[in-house]
């Protein structure tokens, strides 16, 4: 299971990053997604609940920002954004021959600590 993976890997660096900081307790986690990225936002709190046990972040809430896949057509010039998973041409004038620049990310914004 991806989502699993992930969730492990976002608690194994918000609790080092924590206690680094001299933090005890985790309070919540921001988390910014991207919608291409093909994480499941409801699996991957699912599984941060349960792999969060009863380590210093078992209080924290995830908080996920979706980012929408978005990019620029290099045929007609479009800038676009859009809500699919995926595209395959440009909402514009579908063409191909597009950039996607946003909407595969995953990275850790930000965390609250005490
Ligand atoms: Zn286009």
């Amino acid at each position: 299971m991806h989502e699993a993976s992930i969730a492990l890997s976002v608690l194994k660096t918000v609790t080092e990053e924590c206690q680094q900081r001299g933090f005890t307790t985790i309070e919540s986690v921001r988390l910014k997604i991207g919608k291409g990225s093909g994480v499941l936002p409801e699996a991957l709190t699912f599984a941060f609940d349960i792999a969060k046990g009863n380590s210093i972040a078992k209080e924290a809430r995830l908080d996920i920002d979706l980012i929408p896949l978005g990019g620029h057509c290099n045929n007609c010039g479009a800038t676009f954004e859009t809500e699919e998973r995926f595209l395959l041409a440009c909402p514009q004038c579908d063409d191909n021959n597009f950039t996607i620049n946003q909407g595969y990310e995953m990275n850790i914004i930000d965390m609250e600590v005490n």
